[in-house]
């Protein structure tokens, strides 16, 4: 298919949600996200059916695997105009944004061919088993355990911190197959039905009182022999191939809904009269400046071609992926270390403008936005890589410091 001129594209990205955020979908806007994950569940999980109905899902992916091939700038296009028609929070965006990926990196053509289907129509959920209580950071750790018998894999373990369990039909689990071999040799990446006897999904409440994540118990669940991506023992390469795609691409589909939720704060530092504050209008000027930069940072970085990545050469395009080959292979990091701090700032500046209202809270309170932000920014240093594991990546591989002891 030839690329659409980029002025087309955005008309028709506009033109769509404008027409198909209306009617039973009207509700759905601004719903959803960080500490909000419980909103319009089912209408959310019908609005990503109709996304991908609809052609919206995987826009980056080659047109071989079914995806539109489109450039990056076509993406950007897209997540542009859905942050401004506040489209509701993705609930599918694991399966596009790090399954998907990790397949055209990694996947046979039989995997690709039975699994990518279902994430470009919407259809088919996924959540991440890495965590376990006691590897995080250290994720080599890992000691959920696999193992082969006949024709099907055997787990047995746990999983924490599990976002969007409740709602995903699949989970790519990092386990360990090979009980004999250490850290993060032994390990493989399996993909495992969520709806079995073998597994229990109890969700964590959060700070916000709400709960996007999980544990995830494993009792002798069963994943197919196929189902297994690289080969046994392989795991480790295949799991960093997801992270590196996860840093980036979260970076770059946050950044259109800081801008909205900065300028929520800009507002009611206008109505309150709280910008007369001078200390609070020089912390919102900051602010806005910390948004350009990370916007151009972004950008600068997101674009990079993905040639220097292993094994992402047929995915040149695929923003975060790219983002991985710019600076010296550390760009994504970076945008981490800038967007983290930034939206925890961000979060603790939008209480301070609320001023006492932002202390009203409990049992019988709806949290505000501005309390949700605040609450929900604490955990944004520590998912994707702790901002301390950032640093330790960037001093290691961008700038050649001396290895940490491990
Ligand atoms: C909102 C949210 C969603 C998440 N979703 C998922 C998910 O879907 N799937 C999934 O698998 N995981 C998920 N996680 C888990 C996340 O990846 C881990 O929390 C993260 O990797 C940190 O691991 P940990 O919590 O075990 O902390 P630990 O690794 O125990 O770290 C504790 C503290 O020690 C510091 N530290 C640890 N090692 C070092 C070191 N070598 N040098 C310096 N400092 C160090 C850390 O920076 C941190 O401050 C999620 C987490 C959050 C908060």
């Amino acid at each position: 298919m030839p690329v659409p001129g980029e002025d087309a594209f955005r008309a028709d990205v506009r033109g769509w949600l404008a027409a198909n955020l209306a009617g039973e979908f009207a509700p759905l806007v601004g719903s959803g996200g960080p500490g909000r994950e419980h909103e319009f569940a089912d209408e959310r999980m019908a609005w990503e059916r109709r996304l991908g109905a609809a052609g919206w899902i995987g826009l980056g992916w080659p047109e071989s695997d079914g995806g539109r091939g489109l450039p990056w700038r076509h993406q950007v296009i897209f997540h542009e105009e859905y942050a401004r028609a506040g489209a509701p929070a993705r609930v599918g965006h694991i399966g596009e944004q790090l399954l998907g990926p990790t397949l055209l990196m990694f996947g046979t053509a039989e995997q690709r061919a039975r699994f990518l289907p279902g994430v470009l129509a919407g259809t088919q959920l996924w959540c991440q088993g890495y965590s376990e209580p006691g590897a995080g950071s250290d994720l080599a750790a890992v000691s959920t355990r696999a193992r082969l018998d006949a024709d099907q894999w055997h787990l047995d373990g746990q999983k924490v911190w599990t976002s969007l369990a409740q709602f995903a039909d699949w989970c790519f689990v990092l386990a360990r197959t090979d009980p004999a071999a250490e850290r993060h040799h032994g390990l493989s990446y399996l993909l495992v039905p969520m709806r079995q006897p073998g597994i229990s999904v109890r969700p964590i409440v959060q700070l916000t009182g709400t709960s996007e994540f999980n544990e995830v118990f494993f009792d002798d669940a069963r994943a197919a022999a196929a189902d297994i991506v690289g080969a046994p023992g392989d795991g480790w390469r295949v799991a960093m191939g997801t992270l590196a795609v996860e840093r980036g691409e979260s970076t770059f589909g946050q950044q259109l809904g800081f801008q909205r939720e900065f300028e929520a704060v800009l507002a009611a530092a206008r109505a309150n009269g709280a910008i007369d504050d001078p200390d609070l209008s020089a912390r919102l000027v900051e602010a806005w400046v910390g948004l350009q930069v990370m916007r151009y940072t972004a950008m600068a970085t997101l674009g990079q071609p993905a040639a220097a990545v292993p094994g992402a050469a047929g995915l040149a395009g695929t923003a975060g992926l790219a983002g991985t080959a710019g600076m010296a292979g550390v760009g994504a990091n970076v945008n981490k270390l800038l967007w983290a701090p930034w939206h925890q700032r961000l979060g603790e500046l939008a209480v301070d403008v609320a001023g006492p209202a932002a202390t009203v809270g409990g049992p019988g309170y709806e949290l505000d936005n501005a309390q949700r932000l605040f609450l929900y920014t604490r955990a944004d240093t520590i998912y994707g890589g702790s901002n301390e594991i950032q640093r330790n990546i960037i001093a290691e591989r961008g700038l050649g410091l001396p290895r940490e002891p491990r």
